[in-house]
């Protein structure tokens, strides 16, 4: 990185820590201010605001990212089986006026932040989407791929500089104008945009991701006429391939839905330490209308929540997405009972819960579903 960039890293890094600090106190402060409003009004004004701040808060993300601060929980998954957990998502991103094809190859382990992995797909499909879009393309195609490469088969555009070793390999590639000679050297730096809506923190972004987690991200053109962008991963050795998590639950959607905001985050923390991909929800509500378009691996609800409580929540995310495993915890004792009404069929954890009893409860869920309960 030139020394310029580096030091404005430097200084997104010190700003980012500090705003997020702040962005998390006033997060903190509104929700305790919505809990006492007893005015609809109020709390939908002040559940904007939260919007907003969390909005901020991942403009900050995207700073930190491309700074290479990002406090990273990198874990051993498949390529192929991520880049299959994410369809849906990829499918969302990109819209249905363009066609997506998804090519998985036999599996190949690499270590990264599946939070992270995620958001670099996801520039990279917003990228491929908005180039088509803009150039009026009455076709659309955009080709995500995966596959293993051996050390004699790295790229032309990074054999000089990337390490004779094996790779796992993502590439997406889209049949838009792709990229002019004259801007190509300038993509990857921060702020650098074509688009009139653009930002220009994608690419530095995703750049900073990958090279933060050891690896490369190249360009050159696609065969189907557009960009193709590739994201190479060391290869993880045998030795260190995982044995506790299960390969399919890695990188695999959790919906957490808890109305205390910090237990939230510290689950929601664990949970993406296991290699999961954590969707948060405050409330019954907030969290139906995700599961609306999103079926989760496993949902985890607290019991008592105001409004749609969570005995119902399962109920309800049942009838849309049937047979859906759910875990439901409670810091009161006689919830276990409700949870073993027949018909609910849910697994129990008591609060406060270690997060290794967390990490037990869910990958039991996960391997078995709710046919066969076990006791936490
Ligand atoms: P933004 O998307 O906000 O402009 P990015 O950092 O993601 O910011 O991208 C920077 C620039 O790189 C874009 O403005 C565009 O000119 C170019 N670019 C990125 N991806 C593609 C693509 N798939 N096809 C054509 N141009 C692209």
């Amino acid at each position: 990185m030139p020394v310029r960039t580096q030091a404005v890293g430097l200084l997104a890094a010190g700003l980012a820590h500090d705003l997020n600090n702040m962005l998390a106190a006033i997060i903190t402060t509104i929700e305790l201010v919505a809990e006492r409003s007893a005015n609809e009004d109020d709390r939908l004004d002040l559940q904007s605001a939260v919007d907003q701040a969390a909005r901020a808060s991942q403009l900050i993300r995207q700073l930190l990212a491309f700074s290479r601060q990002e406090t990273l929980n990198p874990v051993v998954v498949d390529l192929s089986a991520i880049m299959l957990a994410l369809q849906q998502n990829c499918t969302a991103t990109v819209g249905r006026d363009i066609r997506l094809d998804l090519v998985a190859a036999p599996p190949v382990f690499v270590k990264i932040d599946t939070t992270a992995f995620e958001r670099i797909l996801v520039n990279l499909l917003l990228n491929a989407r908005n180039a088509i879009r803009e150039c009026g393309r009455a076709q659309g195609r955009i080709r995500v791929s995966c596959r293993r490469l051996t050390a004699a088969e790295l790229p032309s555009n990074g054999r000089s500089f990337m390490p004779d070793k094996s790779y796992g390999c993502l590439t997406v590639e889209d049949n838009g104008p792709g990229i002019a000679p004259d801007i190509a050297a300038r993509i990857f730096d921060p702020y650098f945009t074509t688009r009139d809506s653009g930002h220009g923190l994608g690419l530095s972004s995703a750049f900073g991701l990958v090279k933060q987690s050891g690896g490369f991200l190249l360009c050159d053109d696609s065969l189907l006429g557009g960009a193709r962008f590739s994201i190479y991963l060391p290869e993880v050795a045998e030795e260190i391939r995982p044995t506790t998590v299960p390969r399919k639950g890695c990188g695999n959607v959790i919906m957490l839905v808890d109305d205390e905001l910090l237990l939230r985050m510290s689950a929601a923390r664990a949970l993406e330490r296991l290699g999961f991909r954590v969707r948060q929800a405050a409330d019954g509500e907030a969290a139906l209308a995700r599961l609306e378009t999103e079926r989760p691996a496993l949902l985890i609800s607290d019991i008592r929540m105001p409004g749609i409580d969570g005995v119902e929540l399962a109920r309800r995310a049942r009838a849309h997405h049937p047979g859906l495993p759910v875990l439901l915890v409670s810091g009161f004792a006689d919830e276990r009972a409700r949870v073993a009404i027949p018909g609910v069929e849910a697994g129990f954890l008591e609060k406060p819960f270690t997060t290794k009893r967390l990490e037990e409860a869910v990958l039991h869920l996960l391997d078995h579903g709710n046919a066969h309960p076990a006791s936490h």
